[in-house]
């Protein structure tokens, strides 16, 4: 897997934030990536999809990064 890859548009992607058709492929590289699940010393990599609307809404990255936050803090503290 590597960042080409990664960013290339794949069935049943949806726009993170609202749901919509996605127009923008982005991936977030958290600062700790064992909060991630990540092994220690390994990078991680987190894709997500934006539609138009939600990508130029202003603090979109900042939502990106707390709904893929609470998505992974929430299934750690589900199990
Ligand atoms: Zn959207």
């Amino acid at each position: 897997m590597n960042l080409k890859s990664l960013k290339k548009p794949r069935p049943g992607d949806f726009c993170l934030l609202c749901g919509a058709a996605p127009a923008v492929i982005g991936v977030f590289v958290p600062e700790n990536p064992q909060e991630y699940g990540a092994i220690k010393g390994k990078t991680r990599f987190i894709r997500y999809c934006l539609c138009t609307q939600c990508h130029s809404k202003q603090g979109a990255l900042e939502k990106v990064e707390k709904v893929i936050q609470h998505e992974f803090l929430g299934r750690a503290t589900s199990c």
